[in-house]
């Protein structure tokens, strides 16, 4: 939330679209890194405040819901006093028992809803620890936000998506409602869409969507903002994707978005490959070393199909792919 005018405006924007439940607003923002835009705290909540009591209302004709990030106990009392019941915990604060057993001293008994994103590690334990922490202190009203992963090589993505930890989550938890965050796991507007596919074709609950009115003007993570009307857009898309071939067959559907991950984490790995391999053709070529190493090959050759026999891979199939991938970083180490 940057200003009382974008505010209105966004929810203006966002009540016209029946798929939206509520409209998330950040109040308090918390950096990785200190220097950003950390939110403009209460004063935030009290425009949340005059939009839900005022004429505006949502798609289903009731007064305007919104949600807000919460991470210390007082947030949770300033959005109670502002008339905000639905709140949600970052992925650092997802990934601290002590303080979410702070807040969750707070949570109890107000009656609030809670998404819990996963935290920045791909720990489920950690994940369901805090689900289970909140789901005591105020029931059955959490949900799980899936936002991705901070690993250290993100593949082109903001945050990792893992999405089998996702998976093991629902499996672990089926009863727990599961969202999806395309716009921190993305980090990148033009990548939203196809995470949001993804996420329907997991068949997962719902989406927390980041919005902005100017997305390139945004205070905080402009790359990653959509305007109202590609949000509406998209949605649209998603409903009739699911209400087509794909929703008849959601085994397949599940497994077709696993395989399409799969190939896409496959193709990162290999482009990663050919990064190091050029690399190593600097360091050849200023040791005055040959490209073709057969010794090494052999080498690599033969740890590769010992592993590929324990995965229980044909070793017919991964000779074929290593030499392949082989013969192509030699023509690149070549060609630098
Ligand atoms: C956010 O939702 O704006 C946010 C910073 O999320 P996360 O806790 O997933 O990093
Ligand atoms: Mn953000």
């Amino acid at each position: 939330m940057e200003s009382r005018e974008q505010l209105q405006e966004v929810a203006a924007r966002l009540c016209a679209l029946p798929e939206v439940e509520m409209i998330r607003g950040g109040v308090w923002k918390p950096r990785t890194r200190p220097g950003g835009f950390e939110g403009l705290g209460e004063v935030a909540l009290g425009w949340m405040q005059e939009v839900t009591e005022g004429p505006l209302r949502m798609a289903d004709g009731g007064r305007v819901r919104f949600c807000c990030e919460v991470a210390r106990p007082e947030h949770v009392e300033l959005c109670l006093r502002h008339g905000v019941h639905d709140v949600w915990l970052g992925a650092r604060t997802t990934g601290s028992p002590f303080m979410v057993e702070e807040l969750c001293e707070a949570l109890r008994g107000t009656g609030m809803r809670v998404m819990v994103k996963n935290p920045t590690s791909p720990d489920v334990s950690l994940w369901m620890g805090t689900i289970e922490r909140v789901q005591r202190a105020i029931g059955s009203g959490v949900r799980a936000v899936h936002r991705g992963f901070a690993m250290y090589n993100n593949r082109g993505y903001r945050n990792a998506p893992l999405w089998e930890v996702a998976m093991e989550l629902r499996r672990a938890m089926p009863e727990v409602p599961l969202l999806c965050d395309p716009s921190h796991i993305g980090g990148r507007r033009e990548l939203v869409a196809a995470l949001c596919h993804t996420a329907l074709l997991l068949a997962y609950d719902g989406l927390m969507v980041e919005v902005h009115p100017k997305p390139e003007a945004a205070w905080t993570d402009a790359a990653q903002q959509v305007e109202p009307e590609a949000l509406a857009r998209l949605l649209g898309e998603l409903e009739h994707e699911a209400t087509g071939a794909g929703a008849a067959e959601p085994e397949l559907g599940l497994l077709r978005a696993q395989i399409d991950a799969t190939d896409h984490e496959l193709l990162q790995l290999l482009a990663r490959r050919m990064g190091i391999s050029r690399q190593i053709a600097e360091v050849k070529r200023g040791g005055g070393l040959a490209v073709y190493q057969p010794d090494r090959w052999k080498d690599v050759v033969a740890d590769r199909q010992a592993l590929a026999r324990r995965l229980g891979l044909d070793d017919d199939f991964v000779r074929d792919v290593l030499e392949r991938i082989h013969a192509e970083s030699v023509r690149v180490q070549l060609e630098g």
